[in-house]
């Protein structure tokens, strides 16, 4: 029975950073977050790929129990996302982005994902996150999303009405100051709250994370990371993990949820220690409650 479902692209991405560079690897938001979120729960993806998608990418997925029911094929080419980060790894320039078979793409829910009681809706358009939060039988306990500069620059009134049917909003600071146009975070974070939102969650790369609710404020650090190779994905590692994590406990007290974030930045600094989805197939939930573990004594004074 899926637990958590995941909505995002999954994608080919050829990326070039300090440390190397990679060609058409497995990417995307919903294959990473899916992959995040399966340490700790049942998870299932919806997302579409073209017919030119590697069979070991599937086989991948398969073995980590990721239900696949919700990945549409689709004539055509597979999302592409071609990007580099410089020595400012915070910062990811798109070189180019080609929607490819998501142009088209219509999402059907199978029925075993409706009833699933926690949805991450990762980085895609945003009519296509409302038109899967609509598919639901009933609103799922916990509705999170995500969303990127490419869709507030396009879409910028759809990415507000996501703001306002979702439980908790993630952002990167740069996207929560252009969404809300604003230059204070904490403002910006203010303005989420308003709309309805229950948490806003700033993410703030190698600087840690920040949950904002109306009454109080949490700062997560963040682990410092030796080995960083490629960040592409440790935020959709966040969201997903911390999606998983919540599914998997089933509550949504505020302590709880300070727990997830460890969680969630615990496995995206995993994530960046390779590139695509590699240093993540290497690791066990062992690895993660290890570093969780270090998160703990970093922040204990
Ligand atoms: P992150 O580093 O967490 O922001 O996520 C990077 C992933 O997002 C890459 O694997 C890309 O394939 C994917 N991506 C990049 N641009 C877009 C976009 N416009 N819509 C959806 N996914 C994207």
């Amino acid at each position: 029975m899926v637990k958590a479902v995941v909505v995002g692209s999954v994608a080919l991405d050829s990326i070039r950073t300090p440390f190397g560079e990679v060609h058409e690897a497995l990417g995307g938001s919903a294959s990473y977050a899916g992959y995040a979120s399966s340490f700790f729960s049942k998870t299932g993806i919806v997302g579409v790929v073209g017919s030119d998608f590697p069979k070991k990418h599937l086989d991948l997925f398969k073995r980590k129990g990721i239900d696949l029911s919700g990945l549409s094929f689709a004539d055509g080419k597979t999302f592409r996302w071609h990007g580099y980060y410089e020595f400012d790894l915070n910062q990811a320039h798109t070189v180019k982005t080609e929607l490819n078979v998501f142009e088209e793409f219509q999402p059907v829910l199978p029925d075993s994902y409706r009833k699933a009681k926690f949805l991450f809706l990762g980085n895609i358009g945003p009519e296509l996150q409302l038109n899967v939060l609509g598919q639901m039988a009933s609103r799922p306990k916990l509705v999170v999303a995500d969303t990127m500069n490419y869709w507030i620059e396009k879409s910028r009134e759809t990415v507000l009405e996501v703001v306002k049917a979702v439980d908790i909003m993630l952002f990167n600071d740069a996207e929560a100051r252009q969404l809300f146009r604003t230059p204070s975070i904490v403002k910006a974070a203010r303005m989420a709250l308003a709309l309805d939102s229950d948490y806003a969650i700033i993410k703030k790369g190698e600087h840690g994370a920040l949950m904002f609710t109306p009454k109080s404020h949490f700062s997560a650090p963040a682990y410092p990371l030796e080995n960083i190779v490629d960040p592409t994905g440790a935020g959709d590692c966040f969201g997903g993990a911390m999606t998983g994590y919540l599914a998997k406990t089933g509550s949504l007290t505020e302590k709880n949820l300070r727990k997830a974030i460890i969680f969630g930045s615990a496995v995206a600094s995993l994530d960046a220690e390779g590139f695509s989805l590699e240093n993540l197939k290497k690791i066990s939930l062992k690895d993660i409650e290890a570093r969780v573990q270090e998160f703990k004594e970093i922040v204990h004074f």
